[in-house]
């Protein structure tokens, strides 16, 4: 007798539900299990916050732009998908970034990874710091470890080890501006826990980063070709090549687009999805891929406990502005990859990056693509302005920092509302907390995405393919 199939509904479409479904009918066909895979998709299009735009033969990225080489999942997604090939690095004569200190632009000392100085001599020769803050940071060479097991802040970390000027004047534009957080509220061990694997076995962060950079060299020796001499890859034609990749390998699953799903609840053996248009789906298993706030909505009748956990992550609103120029008419062409500013600037964007010179593939020959953000954690000025004047201050900007004042060929404006999950101390309790709620009040429903295990789009891979592999081995008969 033919076994009927198993139902699984992934809800979000974007690259954590997408690789999640990708891996599960990856993982049932292993298995021989017959299965139904649907993934529910609120938006009008898939691929969450990934979107690439065409236009007058710029590439232009209006979510991510890149990805972290050296994290492997995404790399391995594309070689499965057939797209090696498309992958892409970084301009290897775009090495020089600068930091916006005192109204200049400086070059970022070489050596600095992640913030933190390994080598020596450049950092010492830096106009970036006074000499007591480099006296203050050389503190960390013989400074104890910490021996708490505790959970501490991003800052409260950096600020002992290299001493505040470090952290304000590089650590902290560098680092939080990957959240678009606030260092002494971002959880040191959700966000950057080789920081505190590092003083814990080697007591100085700088000897410690200084002998992973060296042994840097060795691993990446394993890396594929593809993620070898480059910190971050990209696809050739825009971020969505995976997303239609992945799209295009999932021919039997079904997708459902514009309609999202408003609650779960437990009927008998399985589950009752109600979409937002008020029908009914059921599923032996769901895998849940939404920003926080939205998973807590969705379960806040069947997994109260897991939904009140969830409530309190907060999600950072920010929006990225590209301007394309005429090469010709700007006065200088910028030379490096972009310049990150240190909150104690207070300028409006929170950085820029010189996306053609540092990624080749996006402008066409004689034209600039720069790409502006706005909006961190405590500055939501962009929210309550119009997008003229979200431009204008940002042209400002651009002519007080990199002296622009040429007209741009075109701008585009992307808000991104509530995207940037924020991981406060004690992320990493709260996470194992919503997973115990959830397994005991609904045991077949894994939620997991952005606001859990990472925001890297790699993280985002291996956090789909993770639960993908956990939910094909509860639905085994
Ligand atoms: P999302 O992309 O948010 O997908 C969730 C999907 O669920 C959405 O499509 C949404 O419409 C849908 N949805 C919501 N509610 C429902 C519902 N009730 N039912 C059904 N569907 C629903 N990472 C990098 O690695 N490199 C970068 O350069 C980088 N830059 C970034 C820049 C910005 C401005 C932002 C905001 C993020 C950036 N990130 C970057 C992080 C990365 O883009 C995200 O963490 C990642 O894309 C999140 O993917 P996701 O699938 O978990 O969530």
């Amino acid at each position: 007798m033919e076994t009927s199939p198993r139902r699984a509904v992934i809800i979000g479409g974007g690259i954590t539900g997408l690789s999640a479904a990708y891996y599960l009918k990856k993982q049932m066909e292993a298995d021989g299990v017959p299965y139904r895979i649907t993934v529910y998709e609120k938006s009008d299009s898939f691929g969450g916050k990934i979107k690439t735009l065409h236009r007058d033969g710029f590439v232009i990225e209006q979510g991510p732009d890149s990805f972290l080489a050296r994290k492997p999942a995404m790399v391995e997604l594309a070689r499965e998908l057939g797209l090696e090939e498309d992958l892409t690095g970084t301009n290897p004569n775009a090495k020089k970034t600068y930091i916006l200190s005192g109204g200049k632009l400086h070059r970022m000392p070489p050596g600095l990874m992640l913030g933190i100085p390994t080598r020596l001599g450049p950092f010492m020769r830096t106009g970036l710091l006074s000499p007591k803050a480099k006296l203050r940071a050389a503190l960390d060479l013989v400074l104890p470890k910490r021996t708490s097991p505790e959970d501490e802040s991003l800052g409260a970390f950096l600020e002992r080890r290299l001493g505040p000027e470090v952290l304000s004047q590089i650590a902290e534009p560098l680092l939080a501006g990957i959240y678009a957080g606030d260092t002494y509220s971002l959880s040191l061990q959700a966000t950057f826990p080789q920081f505190h694997s590092i003083e814990q076995k080697h007591r100085s962060l700088i000897l410690g980063m200084m002998k992973n950079r060296k042994e840097g060299g060795a691993e990446s020796r394993t890396l594929p070709e593809a993620a070898k001499n480059t910190t971050f890859l990209t696809f050739k034609d825009g971020l969505e090549t995976i997303i239609h990749g992945l799209i295009g390998a999932l021919d039997n699953v079904r997708f459902v687009k514009g309609c999202g799903i408003s609650s779960i609840t437990r009927a008998g053996d399985g589950y009752e999805l109600v979409r937002e248009d008020g029908e009914l789906e059921e599923a032996d298993g769901v895998i849940v891929t939404l920003p926080a706030y939205a998973t807590a909505a969705l379960l806040a009748e069947a997994a109260p406990g897991a939904a009140e956990e969830l409530k309190a992550i907060q999600h950072v609103s920010v929006a990225n502005i590209v301007l394309a120029y005429d090469e010709n008419d700007l006065k200088e062409k910028p030379d490096g990859s972009g310049f990150v500013v240190p909150r104690g600037e207070g300028r409006f964007i929170t950085a820029c990056t010189w996306t053609s010179v540092k990624w080749l593939h996006t402008a066409p020959t004689g034209k600039v693509l720069l790409r502006c953000y706005v909006g961190r954690s405590g500055d939501d000025r962009w929210m309550h302005m119009t997008e003229d004047e979200v431009i204008r201050a940002v042209r400002k900007d651009l002519k007080e920092t990199m002296g622009i004042s040429a007209e741009p060929l075109f701008t585009e404006m992307t808000p991104l509302l509530r995207s940037m999950p924020q991981y406060p101390v004690g992320h990493l309790e709260r996470i194992r907390r919503v997973r115990e709620s959830l397994a005991a009040e609904l045991p077949d429903v894994l939620a997991t995405g952005a606001a859990f295990y990472g925001v890297g789009l790699p993280d985002c891979i291996r956090q789909g393919k993770e639960t993908a592999l956990q939910l094909a081995k509860r639905l085994k008969p």
